[in-house]
């Protein structure tokens, strides 16, 4: 299965072989588990000022700007943008109300992979809309040793964010790498959508309600249900890399 995936994506893109240096990762929903507390505060403040987001609509727009979000609601209800004066409301109390829950934990199976990951000598680098200005410092504390802050993408890098493939090809540039030098690790299908167009090998991890076909659909060259099975899965598809 791993080498029918490898092999339709370096035949798509023109490559003899991936060359794996390193691995990409997204943050909400892959590194911690806090897309449960996000689709929560869509969910509860969208209905506050009048409007239907459900949870599991909200993991669908993992990624999107607050306003781009706000916006496909609006013209869904009312047949038009919000007012930049709503979206700031909007989202400084979806803000709020994601403040007021618990620290989201370390997604399970995550630190595991990415200690293999950095035994193997490649790099693991965080690419990510978010834009917490304490980021860094809770990736230090979750993940120690794992991530160099020069070569951390965020919300403050990039000016379009995902699902433009903009974030994931800034990350290639700020370490020096070639799209079949790394692969992408995403949980959302616009986060999927942007690694596959900047040409990246994008591994797909379901950590949410959605079926599976959301994010092949998406584009996702190989999909797990979980950081857990993609941790287990950890060593086979790396000698698979190493040998394709
Ligand atoms: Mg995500």
């Amino acid at each position: 299965m791993y080498q029918e995936a490898i092999k339709k994506y370096v035949e798509q893109h023109g490559h003899q072989r991936i060359r794996l240096k390193a691995v990409l990762f997204d943050m909400d929903g892959v590194l911690f588990n806090s897309m449960p507390y996000h689709a929560k505060a869509w969910n509860k403040t969208m209905s506050q000022f009048g409007f239907n987001l459900s949870e599991e609509e909200a993991y669908l727009h993992e990624g999107r700007t607050g306003a781009g979000t706000i916006n496909i609601v609006s013209q869904r209800e009312r047949g038009h943008d919000a007012t930049e004066e709503e979206i700031q409301r909007i989202y400084q109390a979806k803000s709020e109300e994601f403040n007021r829950y618990p620290e989201a934990e370390r997604m399970p199976g995550a630190l595991e992979v990415l200690l293999k990951i950095k035994a193997t000598g490649l790099t693991a680098m965080v690419v990510t809309g978010s834009g917490q200005r304490s980021l860094l410092d809770r990736l230090n504390h979750h993940f120690p040793n794992i991530f160099q802050k020069e070569l951390m993408v965020t919300a403050f890098d990039v000016k379009y964010g995902k699902p433009n493939p903009e974030p994931y090809l800034m990350a290639l540039q700020k370490g020096d790498f070639l799209p079949h030098e790394a692969i992408v690790i995403e949980n959302a299908p616009l986060g999927v959508e942007a690694g596959a167009a900047a040409g990246i090998f994008t591994i797909a991890v379901n950590t949410g309600p959605m079926p599976d076909h959301v994010l092949t659909d998406a584009g996702a060259n190989l999909l797990f249900p979980s950081m857990p099975a993609f941790n287990e899965a950890w060593e086979n598809l790396y000698a698979i890399l190493q040998q394709s």
